[in-house]
């Protein structure tokens, strides 16, 4: 048997000493040192095993490598952007340093021979850099840690799949479970790779939409449920593929089709429950309220982190499509912005206004943001929606594109003070480029309907 063949015994998380054994005993070959980019993509090397292992017994213990600053200041296409204060051609798009982050060292069983390692991008003091998105998470949940709170969150993510151009279900198949023999065998396959890769799935279901699938995950610590949404999403990618198949996380995939990335999320203290209700129709907790108060008061000045480029913006163009088209919030209400679901210790707030393709880093950071706000200043729960969330105009109507949505981001004090001028001038330039690139697209649209007239 050659060390190709040898079974790996290894699942999911994985300490250093346990990687050191199974690069020398030739198991694993290879180390993806990855850092999530501004759009919570994962950015990354190969490293070979061997060779990081000697740099870091040699060196700091944590420093694995250095990577082009571009990663936090490019777009979809990998285009380098201008006018960032971190990087740019002013600078030459200087080199961050990577560091590892080694509790989030991991085995991917789906991929034989490869593990993954969650890193922070630093600049050259080693200090971290603020615009990260692992950055500005962890400082959010410094920020109500020192409220005296820990919070947990579970992801709920849409995509659908594709063959082809062809959604691989031609039918909405909501809750369906006769799947076609090559969806049940891609999502079988998943089923068997996330478990292994030290992440456990709540469930899996069939979406609303052709082709659309829903995957959920039970609530646990934050940085660790963002860590593990960027492992699925590549696994997800990687299986699709391999099955000859294209999974799609866009917010809007086509005309009138949404696929959403709601957040799950409640508060502890000691480890009990802060938001926990008899039934999600029940009157919220105190603290609850403040959580909901700062979400309805700060969400609308932080769009661009839950709906970052201009199709995200289309999901919430359709009305009765379950995505939210306010900044609402009801009980058990799924056409509000902020649901409260779940009784006793499964009490929560889903938030559904990210868009499938959102960074969850900066979902789950604004988010806390707004909550911490709330919190602090003891905002006051408005009045439910009781209805029809999408008639009900009680509630601010969520941005209708990415411009609106960046004026309330960069010209407001909300977004600043929440999160810093750092963090809003970089984002706020992502925006805009992103607007200014769209906005000179020629769209099949325009030419289908303006050619002839
Ligand atoms: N597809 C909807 C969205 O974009 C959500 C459907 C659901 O309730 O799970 O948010
Ligand atoms: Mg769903």
């Amino acid at each position: 048997m050659t060390a190709d063949t040898l079974p790996d015994p290894l699942r999911g998380l994985i300490s250093r000493d346990e990687l050191r054994e199974a690069v020398q005993r030739g198991t694993i070959r290879t180390v993806m040192t990855v850092v999530p980019d501004i759009l919570g993509r994962l950015k990354g090397k190969r490293a070979a095993g061997l060779a990081l292992i000697e740099r870091v017994d040699d060196g700091d213990g944590i420093r694995v490598g250095e990577a082009c600053s571009y990663i936090l200041a490019s777009n979809a296409d990998m285009a380098p952007l201008e006018g960032f204060d971190l990087t740019s051609w002013h600078d030459g798009y200087h080199d961050m340093g990577i560091n590892a982050d080694w509790p989030t060292l991991r085995v991917l069983p789906h991929m034989p021979h490869l593990a993954l390692l969650h890193c922070d991008a630093v600049d050259t003091d080693g200090a971290p850099i603020e615009v990260a998105p692992r950055q500005i998470l962890r400082r959010q949940l410094e920020r109500l840690r020192e409220l005296g709170y820990e919070p947990k969150i579970g992801w709920e993510s849409e995509f659908v799949l594709y063959s082809g151009d062809q959604p691989l279900v031609n039918r909405n198949s909501d809750y369906d479970l006769g799947f076609p023999p090559r969806l049940g065998d891609f999502i079988g396959h998943l089923e068997d790779a996330l478990p292994d890769a030290g992440i456990e799935v709540e469930a899996f279901k069939a979406e609303g939409a052709p082709g659309q699938l829903e995957v959920t995950f039970p609530k646990s610590g934050v940085m660790e449920a963002c860590d593990n949404f960027t492992v699925y999403k590549h696994a997800v990618k990687h299986l699709a593929r391999r099955h000859g198949l294209t999974a799609s996380f866009m917010a809007a995939p086509v005309t009138g089709v949404t696929s959403g990335l709601h957040l799950n999320l409640s508060l502890w203290q000691d480890e009990q429950p802060q938001f926990a209700m008899p039934s999600p129709r029940a009157q919220p907790t105190q603290t609850m309220g403040h959580s909901i108060g700062g979400l309805i008061a700060a969400v609308p000045h932080l769009m661009p982190l839950f709906a970052a480029n201009t199709n995200a913006y289309k999901r919430y163009a359709v009305p009765h499509s379950f995505a939210p088209q306010s900044t609402s919030w009801g009980l058990d209400n799924r056409g509000c912005a902020i649901r409260v679901a779940g009784h006793g210790t499964s009490s929560r707030l889903e938030i559904r206004i990210a868009g499938a393709d959102a960074n969850p880093y900066l979902v789950a950071a604004a988010s806390l943001a707004a909550i911490a706000q709330g919190l602090d200043e003891k905002l006051a729960l408005p009045n439910p929606c009781l209805g029809d969330a999408y008639i009900d105009d009680t509630f601010a109507p969520l941005p209708r594109d990415l411009s609106e949505a960046l004026k309330a981001f960069r010209y407001g004090h909300v977004a600043r003070d929440l999160l810093g001028m750092q963090v809003v001038a970089h984002y706020g330039r992502a925006a805009q480029v992103e607007i200014d690139e769209q906005h000179r697209e020629v769209t099949d649209v325009e030419r289908r309907r303006l050619t002839l007239a």
